[in-house]
């Protein structure tokens, strides 16, 4: 079976130490084909993202591991935008230049607030739903191919509130799922959920389903990984996962053109 990770972290995060060649190391260890990194982004000074990767510094380690591994691991340059609908326009001009082969949009922060701040004093309804809304504007205006860990949220909330009812939000899931189909974003299997006490993915099978009965085709499978040792986390059992819920393909991407994988 080929094996992708379409989400991973290095020390061009501002959240993570790993060395990129090392992470390409380990891959190709544990029999990984494809990876693709997928570094934390904003242009919002207010986002603890904010500054810190080079741009320049990224693309040359991607193209040294590219030389280093060549014929070993297919290497691509992706990014993970925090809020990719707002500052559209800004993003644009700085990544079109550089011809990425990915990108995933995240809800990181709400009104310039981290998620873990934004669902403090607020019931379950605001604390979901409000971040589903976001998320919706985000599906509905940004320039991006894949929609990450829709349900993030509950990574956060799940202390304070519990995990979420699919059904008290599945008319807000349909209505993101329905316009990632209509404007081709793609969403993924995180599997980050799966390594912590949630032992689930990110989003849950539930929504996997529903994307699959609203017709929804391309997904991409990642582990959201920070660390070397985490590389390709838990990738077989979410390829195995997507089959369960109907889906016979996962994606991979090439400067943003999608290519279909049998699973
Ligand atoms: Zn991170
Ligand atoms: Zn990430």
């Amino acid at each position: 079976m080929y094996i992708m990770d379409y989400h991973h972290h290095t020390n061009h995060s501002f959240d993570s130490k790993a060395v990129m060649n090392e992470v390409c190391t380990e891959a190709i260890h544990r029999n990984i084909n494809e990876i693709c990194f997928t570094e934390h982004y904003s242009l919002n000074p207010l986002a603890p993202t904010y500054g810190h990767i080079n741009l320049k510094h990224y693309i040359k380690d991607i193209e040294q591991c590219r030389a280093q591994f060549e014929g070993k691991l297919v290497i691509k340059a992706g990014i993970e935008i925090c809020e990719p609908h707002l500052l559209k326009s800004e993003y644009q001009k700085v990544l079109e230049p550089l011809q990425l082969d990915f990108i995933l949009g995240s809800v990181h922060n709400i009104n310039d607030k981290k998620l873990r701040l934004y669902l403090q004093h607020k019931t379950v309804e605001e604390v979901y739903g409000g971040y589903f809304e976001e998320l919706y504007n985000l599906v509905k205006h940004a320039d991006i191919d894949v929609l990450a860990h829709i349900d993030l949220m509950k990574r956060y909330a799940i202390k304070v509130h519990g995990n979420y009812d699919f059904d008290q939000f599945k008319p807000q899931l349909k209505d993101i799922l329905t316009k990632a189909i209509e404007r081709n974003i793609g969403i993924e299997i995180n599997t980050s959920g799966m390594r912590s006490s949630l032992a689930e993915p990110l989003p849950s099978q539930a929504v996997l389903k529903l994307y699959k009965e609203l017709g929804g085709e391309l997904l991409t499978v990642g582990s959201d990984s920070h660390k070397v040792e985490t590389v390709g986390d838990h990738i077989s059992e979410a390829i195995a996962l997507a089959k369960e819920c109907g889906f016979r393909y996962v994606f991979t991407y090439d400067k943003r053109q999608p290519s279909a994988i049998s699973i």
